[in-house]
């Protein structure tokens, strides 16, 4: 093996090192912020509305494809109702 040969491997060595670092991290970064919504019991979820406060007019609520279908929140885990309540209700503005 010649010298260009060997700074070639190097190369390559340090581009499979950087993906194979660089990757998990991201993934795990994504996973982090999924996992640090709270859990439905946390923020005593309901899917019922509490009068007229209602995850449709939260402005946490991320809606699903019809106005209708669940959808999901910025700060709750899981399906969300548009028609469900929390203790983290937050009225749009
Ligand atoms: S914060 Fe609570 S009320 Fe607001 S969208 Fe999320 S689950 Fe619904």
């Amino acid at each position: 093996m010649n010298y260009r040969q060997k700074k070639l491997t190097r190369r390559e060595l340090i581009k499979f090192l950087a993906i194979g670092i660089t990757f998990p991290l991201m993934t795990g970064a994504i996973n982090k912020a999924e996992a640090a919504k709270a859990p439905k019991t946390v923020v005593k979820y309901q899917d019922n509305p509490n009068r007229n406060e209602k995850c449709s007019n939260c402005m946490q609520f991320i809606p699903g494809k019809t106005p209708q279908a669940n959808g999901e929140c910025k700060i709750v885990e899981g399906r969300i109702s548009p028609e469900g309540w929390c203790t983290a209700y937050t009225p749009k503005a």
